[in-house]
């Protein structure tokens, strides 16, 4: 008997260009993102069971139903933590669901490897969440959408022989981790990568094609004691404010200055977290550095990380300023405002 009849494979609209439009056929980069509902993206995969017209009426793939959902329509270029809180809140009341095999997350390029790091963070999943995407829109020549998707459809219903437990990301055939992922190019269809650690796998023809394991908790592991509980998310109008600094030639300490400024006269969501991108292996220049030792003198938490694609801070972890773990800077600030949120409840 095949193990997965009956099963549901939950797929969860956000947006993105994926659901864009453009009104030029074939244009490219002209388009407005965040057009077309999950259901009618469905139906343009014609190797969908059950997808016809334009939108998908009890579409399967692999024996499992696929049950659509819009959580939002957005430019991921505009996701924030509301977004987050109610993909949240849909994933855990279907990852709870005995049926339900997988979820996919259709999203925008540009901040997807925020929300899934934010999600991994989050969930505490033993079944695959995987965000997928497209650097064309849905009216271009050739859309790479409708194969990124049934890609991710693949991983969405594989089974725990093949590894993948927990959040991914899927792209132009590539799997890759929510902890590496990283977008790197602003215009090819095989934009992301995942620097050192190196991809998960690869999609082909439906088939997974597994390269290592998913070592998620070692990877999070010193960043996080516990995840924080989803019921604490849920009831927070906005996590703790983090703000990304970055060292570059000529850097002084205006901008921390400033914001040190503002917290003096803000009255909501003060500046609670600085995540410094510095130069190559940890370095600031030294008026920035002066600045950030005063910001952490009074009560902000400053961490460091490095603007380099790849690699991790090496030999800088005790000396001032907490250490980020290997996460680039924008991984780096959802672990901090999750860090001081955890303190806070
Ligand atoms: N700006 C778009 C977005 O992130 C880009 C994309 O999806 O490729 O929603």
């Amino acid at each position: 008997m095949n193990s997965v009849v009956n099963k549901k494979i939950v797929i969860l609209g956000t947006g993105g260009t994926i659901a864009g439009k453009s009104a030029v056929a074939g244009d490219n980069v002209g388009y407005v993102a965040s057009q077309i509902g999950v259901e009618q993206l469905l139906g343009a995969i014609p190797a969908l069971a059950g997808a016809k017209d334009g939108v998908s009426s009890k579409a399967s793939y692999g024996g499992c139903e696929l049950v659509c959902e819009q959580v939002s329509q957005i430019d991921s270029k505009d996701m924030n933590f509301e977004v987050w809180q109610c993909l949240l809140a849909r994933c855990q009341h279907w990852l709870a669901q005995p049926d339900v095999q997988g979820i996919v997350i259709t999203h925008g390029t540009d901040t997807l490897e925020e929300t899934a790091f934010f999600l991994q963070c989050c969930l505490d999943t033993a079944k695959p969440v995987v965000l997928t995407c497209a650097m064309r829109p849905a009216t271009a020549i050739a859309p790479d959408g409708p194969q990124n998707l049934l890609d991710a459809l693949a991983v969405a219903s594989s089974d725990d022989q093949n590894g993948i437990r927990g959040v991914v990301a899927v792209c132009a055939g590539v799997i890759h981790s929510a902890v590496d992922v990283q977008k790197v190019h602003n215009y090819r269809l095989d934009a992301f990568s995942s620097g050192d650690a190196g991809v998960l796998g690869y999609v082909k023809e439906g088939k997974l094609d597994i390269c290592r394991k998913y070592e998620v908790n070692s990877r999070l592991a010193g960043v996080f004691i516990a995840s924080i509980a989803i019921k604490s998310i849920a009831k927070m109008t906005s996590l703790p404010r983090v703000e990304i600094v970055l060292n570059h030639s000529g850097a002084t300490g205006a901008i921390v200055e400033a914001l040190l400024a503002q917290r003096k006269t803000a009255t909501s969501n003060q500046l609670a977290g600085i995540v410094i991108a510095a130069t190559g292996n940890g370095t600031i220049s030294k008026e920035l550095e002066i600045a950030l030792q005063k910001a952490e003198a009074s009560g902000i938490t400053v961490w460091r990380s490095t603007r380099c694609a790849f690699g991790a801070l090496v030999g800088k972890a005790d000396v001032q300023f907490g250490d980020s773990h290997g996460l680039s800077p924008v991984k780096a600030r959802i672990a901090l405002m999750l860090h001081l949120a955890q303190g806070a409840t």
